[in-house]
């Protein structure tokens, strides 16, 4: 494509995801592709000659469209939501317009300044601790996903309890190379062992620390793990506190979580993937309490904020710890601002060398909505759950996992696992909303996990008449 024909072009794929939203309530949620049927659609082989965006543009309403599940469907309660406001989506445009790489300082200064900046700015809407603003010994930085922000957190932690000694295998491990070990919850997510494993840990260093009735971290359990392992000469290095847990949004104790991690010398990181976003709202704040004893923090605006994805907040108490583990300079990056010291250069920062430009994403996003904006999809997403668990309490069949939190209800059918997994069946199959399950040790029946369906509630276009997809499949179960 000729330069010249951009802005007609863009304009016209602008208007093609207008409509795409605009039509989302006509669409079913959930696609019926079977495995396969989308390749079968494309040609075998690239195109020699140049194609029209007409063509294209027939193509993603034929090929691509009908074979998406939804995710900015107002009737979307999978997962975590993934909103993507348009505004965001404006900057992510300018982004790849420009085309640059921020990996340093000096590939871009506005790259990397920017986002120092916007790292500030969503440092003070979501009330973080001092600790992590740039002013001082700390920072935050965009890494790509929650994933990223805890693998980086450990190979920081592992660095720092390592302090140069290593295992057989030249990874890093306590003085004299004695192992180390990391520490979660059961409910933690999923991508803190996956992080364990990447590190070179091995999984047999992860800790699942047993909860309590509420799912959060039993803290003497965490002490007792702690201190065993410190009897058996294997190094406490890692603890990730979890606030707003995958699948039921539990919430550990920061402030006790951090008194042991003192004690024992252990790197506190805090994983607030979805739940962290709430904190734009100043009365949800109490779910941060405790946070000034972290090391590290991250939470997703992709998830629930309207950044579209990708977008990890990431801070660190001690930036020099990070940039001590990932920091590596060949002779071909070096350059008079880095030998300075007065820039950050986030390719330390993260896993790769190469980086997007970001922050315009969220800059866009936070100049075009306002962060009031953003408050207030947060409180109408809470409010619809609280609608929701009411409207459930008269269906006496159904039972909610108590305490609700923020955006999320966790149900069960009271007859048992399979009228639960048919609930989960008949809601997706139905086309009119798409909700997704987990297992959870519900209170009061040991370790014994049930499947639960999970409606989680974010989008900002969802209304109350959307919810009434739901209720009426789970009333029609009774
Ligand atoms: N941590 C928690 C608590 C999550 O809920 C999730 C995803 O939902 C993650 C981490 C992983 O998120 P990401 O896709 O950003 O790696």
């Amino acid at each position: 494509m000729i330069d010249e024909e951009f802005p007609v072009a863009s304009a016209r794929l602008a208007t093609w995801i207008q409509r795409y939203r605009e039509g989302l309530r006509r669409r079913p949620v959930a696609p019926t592709t079977t495995p396969g049927a989308v390749r079968a659609m494309l040609p075998a082989a690239a195109p020699e000659q140049p194609e029209s965006l007409t063509a294209i543009i027939e193509d993603l309403d034929r090929v691509i469209s009908p074979h998406l599940l939804h995710w900015q469907h107002p009737s979307f309660f999978g997962y975590f939501p993934a909103n993507a406001d348009l505004a965001s989506v404006l900057g992510d445009m300018v982004s790849g317009g420009l085309g640059v790489q921020g990996m340093l300082w000096s590939t871009s200064p506005a790259c990397t300044e920017l986002e120092m900046h916007m790292m500030d700015w969503c440092a003070d809407l979501l009330g973080l601790p001092g600790q992590f603003k740039s002013s001082g010994a700390g920072g935050g930085v965009i890494q790509d996903t929650a994933s990223s922000a805890a693998l980086c957190a450990l190979v920081a932690a592992r660095e720092r309890a390592s302090d140069g000694a290593m295992n057989a295998r030249g990874i890093g491990a306590g003085a004299g190379g004695r192992p180390l070990a990391v520490y979660a919850s059961s409910q933690a997510h999923s991508s803190i062992e996956k992080a364990v494993r990447i590190a070179g840990l091995g999984s047999a260093s992860m800790r699942r620390i047993d909860v309590d009735d509420s799912l959060s971290m039993r803290s003497h359990e965490l002490a007792r793990a702690m201190r065993r392992d410190q009897e058996d000469g294997i190094v406490p290095c890692f603890v990730v506190a979890t606030v707003g847990s995958t699948s039921t949004m539990a919430m550990d104790d920061l402030a006790s979580t951090a008194k042991l991690c003192r004690q024992f010398g252990a790197w506190l990181h805090v994983d607030a993937a979805l739940a962290g976003c709430a904190a734009i709202c100043p009365e949800l704040r109490a779910l941060h309490d405790g946070l000034e004893g972290a090391d590290s923090y991250c939470t997703n605006p992709h998830k629930w904020l309207g950044v579209n994805f990708d977008c990890d907040l990431f801070y660190v108490r001690d930036r020099s710890a990070l940039v001590g583990a990932l920091g590596i300079e060949p002779e071909y990056l070096k350059n008079a601002a880095t030998a300075s010291g007065e820039v950050i250069d986030y390719r330390d920062w993260q896993v790769p060398l190469g980086r997007r430009f970001r922050a315009l994403k969220l800059w866009f996003l936070l100049r075009l909505q306002g962060a009031e904006a953003l408050r207030g999809r947060v409180r109408a997403s809470c409010g619809l759950a609280q609608w929701l668990v009411a409207r459930l309490a008269e269906l006496p069949h159904i039972e909610v996992l108590s305490p609700q939190r923020l955006g999320l209800v966790c149900l069960r059918h009271r007859d048992g696992e399979q009228a639960t997994a048919g609930l989960l069946a008949a809601i997706n199959a139905s086309g009119k909303a798409f909700v997704t399950h987990t297992r959870v040790p519900w209170p009061g029946s040991g370790s014994q996990a049930s499947c639960t369906l999970r409606v989680s509630i974010g989008n900002p276009y969802t209304l109350q008449s959307d919810l009434e997809g739901i209720l009426h499949l789970l009333a029609s179960a009774g």
